[in-house]
């Protein structure tokens, strides 16, 4: 369940989402807040379906397109 999607600029540790698949595949090693979903999911990486987001990939700061 998702209230408020991330939309902070890039850079400030948020977790990125787009809802385009693709990316450049670099792996995102931390983001503020969202280190529970490291810990259960593993590795993430620019351009991963989120399980628990359905419809969602996570990007980086370079792919993130904002809306
Ligand atoms: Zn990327």
């Amino acid at each position: 369940m998702v209230d408020s999607l991330p939309d902070s600029p890039a850079g400030d540790g948020a977790l990125l989402l787009s809802r385009l698949p693709g990316g450049c595949g670099v792996e995102i090693r931390y983001f503020r807040g969202h280190e529970e979903l490291v810990s259960e999911a593993g590795p993430v990486w620019c351009g991963m379906a989120l399980r628990s987001i359905e419809g969602y990939y996570v990007v980086c700061a370079d792919c993130h397109v904002p809306s």
